[in-house]
């Protein structure tokens, strides 16, 4: 017998039922009760699902209301004072640490901890502080409490945990700790928890338990054969059988001390890293180790191809038998959206293509049932569905696919070096020293919103909506005007997303209605799908841009979103490279690009907020990913004259690693987050001696604050000082569409003047 499992599931329930309690709790409109209630609900709701798909190791323990190694942290009683203090319930403690507190009447203002993004997903967990005095115990035992919870129901599941390097791996250094402290050093205090909640758990009747040990697939896993040694042989001693899951790669030389832990069951991600399987089964032939084999995707949304994983799962099953090969996800379901069955807008042959997370428990089911020498109605369907998607594979667009195979060296350089070029573009956009601009976005007001939606439900003519954008554009173009700013731009009001938008507007997208996924705490976001080859059939932003050029004397920055970040946002297809689509998505965008240029916008900006969290976790893999990263960037940029400036922006400002590639980016200008930031951050670009032009924030736009014109300007002198003043560009750093009008007024007039001063001052 073959068993499947799966090793997390999504948390958004049925109808967004999730996020809607969440938030009606924090809007106090409804009960702590009432939201444990609904938690519940959801909780049995998502058992059952995977119950009924036949899954046989069904996960719990998982599930959170906010973040799952928040939980860990929480649990394990590792809440900084500044959370304790305030007088809190426990579940309002654990929301503030998530997300802040801030209440005037009790004069409760308390910071969320820091979020980073969970591997090379879109999640993103939160970080809590640990330094060496950090103590551990049981505040509460979820694992415990869920698994009997489900058992109630009459479902047996495997509790799910980090394991404790991971967490350990995970969780942030506190900012006081002494530089040779690492988070991992806590490891002796930390174990003991652990043995008590395994125990705990076995004596609940828990059959296994499964710990997630993701770490072991980055470099840093490597080095840690001795720590994994000493700690699974303390943790083993609870008695508990312990199955170590690892997910988004591959673990590499670490098998070499996997197969001497004394684990029940390895995990592996043999979706992503399918080769990992032979010296994975040649490690643990001679043990008695479980391999489990994480076949079918937690990370995309296409419908495995179950015979090729039978095949792969059968040399599996040669090696060790069946008893000792279970089937499973590549990793947590949580990155899927929930089920295909609600979606009404896509043909029966897109549906056809998918599988999200009730899906692939189906999916893991029918393998495991098919190995096990039984028949699957779903496995045959399966069968005919995969042939019809190849069959539509063959349909590529040749025009599209030649002018891949056609891209040459030239066409990925801009025509002169950046002197030169910058010579053309003063003389063409006559900026002052010190220009001032923004990241792009405006305020994105319920006007705003209301026409879009309305245009998009039809209550809107065609007419009616693009006059209401261009009142809109008309009046944000007059504001930048008044306040003096010296590079306008139109304000993006008609775009919903910045990946959406385009999206919508070129071929080889299709768009769910309901494919929600967590990005972190109540906040989903619904990526498009991209299932052919990518092509732009018209302008995409021309119009919008030169109307808002036809307004104004002053020069106005084109706005577009570049490859990187599209496919990033997006789920890939998986049956061409990623390479391949993101070159596809610039050459739509290089059009693009040249019609800007051709209509007179003679600034555009491409941001590729994206391109550092689609670094892979391996750093033997970052140059062939940035190879062609960067080079998108730059066959979509380099269609135009040198007198076009091309700019791009960044969220983030730690390019230590990959500041040679920043620099090979040859933006013309460049605008990155340095309001939060250290300072220190920008000495990277000193150190190197970064050529081209640069915008450091010079005030942060994720609060409503309005910074003085002092701040600004002492800003721009501490930049001045590492970058020199005439590459330096005044700007916020990022766009305004999450800010009210009245701050944004006040901070860029303060922007404004501090940049005024600047010019006679350094
Ligand atoms: N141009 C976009 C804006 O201003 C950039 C957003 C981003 O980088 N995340 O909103
Ligand atoms: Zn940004």
């Amino acid at each position: 017998m073959v068993a499947s499992a799966t090793l997390g599931y999504p948390r958004v329930g049925t109808g967004r039922a999730a996020k809607k309690a969440i938030e009606a709790y924090w809007a106090g409109k409804i009960s702590e009760e009432d939201l444990q209630t609904a938690a519940k609900a959801i909780r049995q709701e998502r058992w059952e699902s995977q119950k009924n798909a036949g899954v046989d190791l069904i996960p719990s323990g998982e599930f959170t209301l906010y973040d799952h190694l928040l939980d860990h942290s929480f649990n394990f009683n590792v809440i900084p004072e500044r959370f304790t203090k305030q007088g809190l319930s426990p579940l309002d403690t654990f929301f503030a640490m998530g997300r802040g507190h801030q209440d005037r009447a009790k004069g409760i203002d308390v910071a969320a901890n820091e979020m980073g993004k969970f591997f090379d997903s879109n999640y993103h967990i939160v970080k809590v502080d640990h330094a060496p005095e950090t103590e551990f115990k049981i505040n509460r035992n979820q694992a415990l409490e869920e698994y009997e919870e489900a058992k109630a129901l009459g479902i047996e599941t495997r509790p799910v945990l980090f394991g404790p390097i991971t967490y350990l791996s995970l969780v942030r250094k506190s900012r006081d700790a002494p530089a040779e402290f690492k988070t991992l050093d806590l490891i002796e205090k930390l174990i003991p928890v652990y043995v008590e909640i395994l125990e705990s758990l076995k004596k609940a009747g828990a059959a296994s338990v499964q710990l997630d040990e993701p770490i072991l697939v980055t470099d840093a896993g490597e080095e840690l054969g001795d720590l994994y040694k000493s700690t699974y042989e303390k943790l083993a001693a609870a008695g508990l059988p312990i199955t170590l899951t690892t997910a988004y790669g591959r673990v590499g030389k670490s098998i070499e001390f996997l197969k001497e832990l004394p684990i029940a069951g390895l995990h592996l991600d043999l979706n992503r890293e399918p080769k990992q399987l032979d010296a994975a089964i040649e490690a643990v032939k001679d043990t008695k180790i479980v391999l489990e084999l994480g076949l079918i995707s937690g990370r995309n949304i296409w419908k495995n191809d179950l015979k090729a994983s039978q095949a792969i799962a059968e040399k599996a099953i040669a090696a060790l038998g069946a008893d000792r090969v279970v089937i499973s996800t590549s990793s947590s379901l949580l990155h899927t959206p929930l089920t295909t069955k609600v979606e009404t807008k896509l043909t029966a042959e897109q549906l056809s293509w998918l599988s999200f997370a009730q899906e692939k428990c189906a999916e893991v089911a029918a393998l495991a049932t098919v190995l096990s020498g039984k028949e699957s109605e779903l496995f045959e369907q399966n069968t005919k569905d995969i042939a019809a998607r190849r069959e539509f594979e063959r349909t590529s667009d040749s025009a599209v696919r030649d002018r891949v195979a056609a891209i040459t060296p030239e066409m990925l350089s801009r025509k002169d070096a950046f002197p030169v070029r910058r010579e053309a573009q003063k003389a063409h956009l006559k900026l002052p020293k010190f220009p001032t601009t923004t990241i792009g976005s405006f305020p994105q007001t319920k006007e705003i919103r209301v026409a879009r939606a309305k245009f998009g439900k039809g209550e809107l003519t065609q007419e009616q909506y693009e006059t209401a954008m261009e009142n809109e554009i008309k009046s944000v173009v007059d504001f930048q005007e008044k306040v003096g700013l010296d590079l306008l731009v139109h304000g993006e009001p008609e775009r919903n997303d910045m990946v959406q938008y385009f999206g919508e507007q070129l071929t080889g997208f299709i768009f769910t209605q309901l494919g929600w996924v967590q990005s972190y705490g109540s906040r989903y976001v619904r990526p498009p799908i991209i299932v052919s080859d990518v092509s732009r059939p018209t302008p995409m932003t021309v119009r919008w841009s030169s109307y808002a050029q036809s307004v104004s004397s002053k020069p106005m920055k084109g706005m577009l979103t570049g490859p990187v970040t599209i496919l990033n946002w997006s789920f890939p297809r998986a049956d061409v490279s990623k390479e391949v689509q993101s070159k596809q998505l610039a050459l739509a965008l290089r059009d693009e690009v040249v019609d800007l240029a051709n209509a007179d916008i003679r600034a555009i900006q491409v941001d590729e907020p994206a391109i550092r969290e689609g670094l892979p976790l391996r750093r033997e893999d970052w140059d062939e990913y940035l190879t062609w990263a960067v080079d998108s960037f730059r066959l979509s940029t380099s269609g135009v004259e040198n007198d076009t400036q091309v700019h791009s922006h960044f969220c983030y400002s730690d390019f230590g690693d990959i500041f040679p590639h920043i620099q090979r980016l040859d933006a013309d200008v460049i605008s990155i987050e340095a309001s939060k930031a250290d300072l220190k951050l920008l000495d990277v670009f000193a150190k190197h001696g970064y050529s081209n032009e640069i915008g450091p924030g010079v005030y942060d736009i994720h609060s409503p604050r309005v910074p003085s014109e002092q701040e600004i300007k002492d800003r721009l002198v501490a930049f001045a000082k590492v970058i020199p003043a005439d590459l330096l560009v005044v700007n916020p750093d990022c766009g305004l569409k999450t800010r009210a009008w009245k701050e944004t007024e006040e901070s860029l007039a303060n922007l404004v003047a501090a940049a005024k001063w600047a010019r006679e001052n350094l």
